[in-house]
């Protein structure tokens, strides 16, 4: 048995205040301390979380209005995806929350109902999915905010489980920090760490910059890339690069032209020629950045395309300051050794494009919780446990990134003539599962399914692979497959999609066009935080 009564946190970044925040608040009996370095500054970027955030929020004990007021947050319904299909393909969105599948409308054929259609209406925009099952799509579309409190929209949108924020990662670690942590007793320290101390238990303590020794029984490794104190351990590295190929950034923050246009209440990421763009709108500016490759354009030519993106756009790119960011693509082996738990960055990273960064750290900081909450304490097998979870994490979050570049049509460039043809069932982890939805999206579904019941806490929900194949025009039905499941019972027959279809897509358009009618008429989502919280 190996106690942790008192956890000693390296890193000062989201990861390190979000872990002092959670152990906090569920071990108040524990002596926590967090160091942050003046001197290292943190990545600063990862400004977009996913609804699992707000959830967490929640169970912290944090009022989630405090982000608008301290970290200049903005609500975020969906994550959109332009060109990553096609060029010019107009995007389709990857919304969260709970699809709408109203059986008075859509019968037993519940989600898979636009599959069905698709395959009848081919001509079917591959944005249509989200439009048919989610209404906050046209709250998105129009850059407006409704928490359906009349139940205008339908019964089952509950906007707050719909919901994730974007914000300015800086102000929302000091928010943690300075409004949270210190105030509920976690000990900051701000110093950098120079030495870290080895003993056979592992880590014994850690020396800062003034010579002060500090111990611990436990130690969180949060200073991000750099890994300081699990690079201690010399674990093993276990690199995506094969399957996601993208392993830096220009990152910078632009003024709004048009606020209340510009301020989405989603995630826009637009492909370019050599990776794709993410705008992530917050109280005064939007944070924006290039995610691509150096195996396909150099750091000159990816800022000169980044900067011709912005300007397309109505952009003046003479004042901005770019933030060149390089990405360590894949995670450790063992993200926990002796008594040293690596979380956030120093752990492991995929690319941004699902916004994983936040989503990892919660997921691990949880199960931290939950494995200590058993006796206080760990001990080996939890250890082992915990790290197996951890892989089959990243793994699936890895693949599932690596599916909105797998289905492209896209042949401009080197770079996306080479997503079509890699190999990506290659998996990292030996015993875990093959690449999803290869052919049918009903393996992927099971797999989850299973991986949900057997890692509790892994997925909250069942993911976005229903919105992401639909959106790449990648629809997992086809002739054969809905003729077998009329012949054997499983679904209608072609007789009886034969009249039934039509029907169904007339009511499907309907109910669109009411939540269309109902958004037009809802307030801006600017109008709404400034009236609320910034006036
Ligand atoms: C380009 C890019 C875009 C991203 N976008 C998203 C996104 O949209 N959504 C999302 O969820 N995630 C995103 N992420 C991931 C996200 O940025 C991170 O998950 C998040 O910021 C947490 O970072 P961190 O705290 O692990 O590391 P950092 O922010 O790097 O913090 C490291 C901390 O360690 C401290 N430190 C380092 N060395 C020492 C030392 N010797 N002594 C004391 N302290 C030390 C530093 O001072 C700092 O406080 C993105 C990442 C990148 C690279």
């Amino acid at each position: 048995m190996n106690k942790a009564d008192k956890i000693v946190i390296v890193g000062g970044g989201s990861s390190g205040w979000m872990a002092a925040t959670q152990l906090n608040h569920y071990f108040p009996h524990k002596e926590i301390v967090c160091i942050e370095s003046k001197d290292i500054p943190r990545v600063g970027v990862g400004e977009s979380t996913v609804e699992q955030f707000y959830c967490w929020i929640r169970s912290v004990d944090i009022n989630p209005e405090d982000l608008f007021k301290y970290a200049d947050a903005t609500y975020k319904l969906s994550i959109k995806f332009n060109n990553f299909y096609t060029q010019d393909d107009g995007g389709f969105h990857y919304p969260f929350g709970v699809a709408n599948t109203d059986s008075r409308i859509f019968g037993e054929l519940g989600l898979d109902a636009w599959q069905y259609l698709k395959l009848k209406y081919p001509e079917l925009p591959n944005s249509d999915y989200a439009k048919t099952y989610y209404p906050s799509i046209s709250l998105c579309e129009t850059g407006k905010i409704n928490f359906n409190e009349r139940k205008e929209f339908d019964n089952n949108f509950d906007f707050f489980r719909s919901c994730a924020f974007h914000f300015d990662a800086v102000k929302f670690a000091n928010f943690l920090r300075d409004q949270i942590c210190v105030p509920r007793g976690v000990t900051y320290i701000p110093a950098t760490v120079e030495e870290v101390n080895m003993n056979d238990r592992g880590i014994e303590s850690v020396t800062l910059d003034s010579g002060e020794i500090i111990e611990g029984d436990l130690f969180l490794d949060c200073t991000g890339f750099k890994s300081l104190l699990l690079s201690k351990f010399d674990p093993e590295w276990l690199d995506y690069g094969h399957i996601i190929p993208n392993n830096r950034a220009w990152a910078c923050r632009v003024p709004y032209t048009d606020i209340r246009k510009q301020m989405d209440i989603y995630t826009n990421c637009t492909a370019l020629g050599n990776g794709w763009v993410w705008n992530t709108p917050t109280k005064d500016r939007i944070g924006t950045g290039y995610v691509y490759s150096d195996n396909y354009t150099s750091p000159e030519l990816a800022l000169q395309e980044f900067r011709d993106h912005l300007e397309t756009n109505g952009f003046d790119t003479h004042e901005l300051a770019f933030n060149d960011i390089n990405m360590r693509v894949g995670m450790y082996r063992e993200i926990w050794k002796k008594n040293c738990v690596a979380i956030g960055l120093a752990a492991g990273f995929i690319e941004p494009l699902e916004s994983t960064g936040l989503f990892t750290t919660v997921a691990f900081i949880q199960r931290l919780t939950e494995t200590l909450h058993q006796t206080d304490s760990y001990h080996k097998w939890q250890v082992n446990e915990y790290n197996t979870v951890a892989r089959a994490d990243y793994d699936g979050l890895a693949k599932f990134t690596a599916s909105h570049y797998m289905y492209t049509q896209r042949t401009d460039t080197q770079y996306w003539r080479d997503c079509m043809d890699r190999e990506y069932n290659i998996s990292i982890v030996p015993t875990d599962i093959s690449m999803p939805a290869t052919q049918t999206s009903e393996d992927y579904w099971m797999i989850q399914n299973v991986k949900k019941n057997y890692y509790t806490n892994s997925y909250d929900g069942l993911g976005g692979t229903d919105s992401i194949m639909a959106g790449m025009n990648a629809n997992p039905l086809n002739r054969l497959q809905a003729w077998r499941r009329g012949y054997y019972g499983h679904g209608p027959s072609f007789k009886q999609l034969e009249y039934k279809l039509p029907d169904l897509k007339e009511l499907a358009e309907r109910r669109r066009k009411h939540w269309e009618n109902e958004a037009a008429i809802s307030e801006y989502h600017y109008d709404y935080l400034k009236r609320t919280f910034w006036s």
